[in-house]
């Protein structure tokens, strides 16, 4: 092949994936609302200050992932338990369902879309094709979807139990591309970022004003070459650009070494 010149294609990117919570639409919010009443119940039983709540919670939600999996109804159900645990079986079913209640309205909140996405969605939508990848419930998922008014910009869509380095994997087989024609746009660096580079896609990073704690925890490193961070929606577009030109840049000089 020396000396032949290939000309690499204008983008190297094919596929253009979204999370949905806290990159569509606000999320973490109803989450930290959530745990907020939650400790006010508890808080009618133990001192606050010594039973550290949140943090236990947190840890019987994570020990739980495994079981009940992401999303409102594992947290709901963590919550009972957690809530047993830390009263000491004390607390009552009056306040139990209350616990179920914050549940109910977490699972029924509003889907409110974060500012400026659907003119960034359109605008990629134009130019590249989407798929949306989330995690969590599937009913909850599905529903925020619908009432999202985003779901025609999506021709496909992939309600997941986790977003590991194997689901990402199974995603682009089922699209029969490399992970290197592959970006992925989201708020967790865990979930959305790292296991795609990890595997030679590209990300886009657009953190959200808040993030739970197990979503904070990966081993990415801050300037990955393939990792861009974008501060609002506006700016998801040219970012979008920026990573094509860089992967067909990457084409190119991968064939000129080949
Ligand atoms: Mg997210």
């Amino acid at each position: 092949m020396t000396g032949q010149r290939i000309e690499a294609p204008e983008s190297s990117i094919e596929l253009v994936g979204f999370d949905g919570d806290d990159t569509l639409w606000r999320s973490e919010d109803y989450y930290r609302a959530a745990e907020r009443d939650f400790e006010a119940i508890v808080g009618t039983y133990v001192d606050l200050s010594d039973a550290d709540t949140l943090r236990y919670l947190l840890a019987v939600e994570r020990r739980n992932l495994r079981v009940f999996g992401y999303g409102a109804k594992g947290m709901t159900l963590s919550m009972i338990e957690a809530a047993i645990e830390l009263t000491g079986q004390r607390i009552s079913a009056a306040d139990l369902q209350r616990v179920i209640e914050i549940g109910r309205a977490t699972l029924q909140h509003p889907v409110e879309l974060i500012e400026g996405i659907r003119a960034a969605v359109e605008a990629i939508a134009s130019r590249y094709p989407l798929v949306l990848i989330t995690k969590g419930d599937l009913f909850h998922q599905e529903s925020k979807i619908a009432q999202s008014g985003l779901a025609d910009l999506f021709p496909r869509i992939e309600v997941v139990s986790e977003k590991d380095v194997a689901t990402y994997a199974k995603v682009l087989q089922e699209f029969d591309l490399p992970a290197s024609r592959f970006l992925m746009i989201g708020n967790s660096l865990r979930s959305d970022i790292a296991p795609v580079v990890g595997q030679g896609g590209w990300g886009i990073h657009i953190p959200y004003s808040m993030t739970w704690v197990h979503e904070a925890e990966h081993d990415l490193s801050p300037d990955h070459p393939r990792v861009f961070t974008v501060e609002t929606p506006a700016e998801l577009p040219q970012a979008v650009s920026a990573v094509a030109e860089n992967a067909a840049e990457m084409t190119k000089t991968g064939l000129k070494h080949a």
